[in-house]
């Protein structure tokens, strides 16, 4: 399905890619691993090859988005590109996407993670010289190493897990474990702040029209979800001391 001219989208089962079309081809996030099928069958139902992939841009490392990128990557060559804050240093060779935030102390049976080397940590700031210049943009809060990227020619920003839309208006995620609520905060009010038109979140369905603005009435309107932790730890045991000294207890 084409959102913009150039920019497609791809579902998964689960989560969804993008497809920027320019010179060559760009991924943004990769599925699961038979999501691969799905992907090659989409370039050429456009009149391109999977081999004009040369890049694949991870918006975080959630095995949902990330682990379909070793196998895409080894068939056409494509650059894995991923924020150095969710990657995984292997020895002295490089990285890899290995690390998975809150899944990164289960010795989970993934091994092609671990062997999907990252071409280019990517940094806030950067702007890849793809489609005219994506701009990397360092969200942490979902996963340290969470980044959305904006392509400012056709007002598009990708957003992975760190902002959802179901086509009309914009929700957040779900806090999962591992999650830095007080990052993600300030994440999601830096995003309000740019310019974009249209938003390309990693799950549901894009929002085109008005995007940013549609995240700024999210942030300005909805209080934010309280963690787990923090009823357990502030929200609860404050009320019983509030409780305590109405009743006048120490
Ligand atoms: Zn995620
Ligand atoms: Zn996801």
């Amino acid at each position: 399905m084409e959102i913009v001219q150039g920019v497609h989208m791809i579902p998964s089962r689960i989560s969804r890619m993008y497809l920027v079309e320019d010179a060559s081809l760009t991924l943004i996030d990769a599925g699961l691993p038979w999501d691969a099928r799905a992907v090659y069958r989409y370039v050429e139902s456009i009149g391109r090859r999977p081999e004009e992939i040369t890049s694949i841009l991870m918006t975080h490392n959630h095995p949902d988005h990330t682990s379909g990128a070793y196998s895409i990557s080894k068939r056409t060559g494509a650059d894995i590109i991923a924020h150095e804050d969710d990657t995984r240093l292997h020895h002295s060779k490089g990285r890899d996407l290995g690390y998975m935030g809150m899944f990164n102390t289960v010795n989970l049976p993934l091994p092609f993670l671990r062997r999907a080397e990252v071409s280019q940590a990517a940094s806030d700031g950067d702007i890849l010289p793809i489609a005219g210049g994506i701009q990397v943009i360092h969200t942490p809060g979902h996963t340290p190493g969470s980044a959305c990227y904006l392509m400012k020619e056709r007002g598009v920003m990708f957003t992975g897990d760190t902002a959802f839309s179901n086509g009309k208006t914009v929700s957040r995620s779900i806090p999962f474990p591992g999650y830095d609520r007080e990052a993600y905060r300030k994440s999601l009010e830096r995003l309000g702040e740019m310019d974009f038109d249209v938003m390309c979140g990693g799950h549901g369905s894009p929002l085109v029209g008005n995007a940013a603005e549609k995240l700024r009435q999210l942030t300005a309107a909805k209080p934010e979800l309280p963690t787990w932790r923090d009823l357990l730890l502030k929200r609860i045991p404050s009320r019983i001391s509030k409780a305590k000294s109405f009743s006048g207890e120490d």
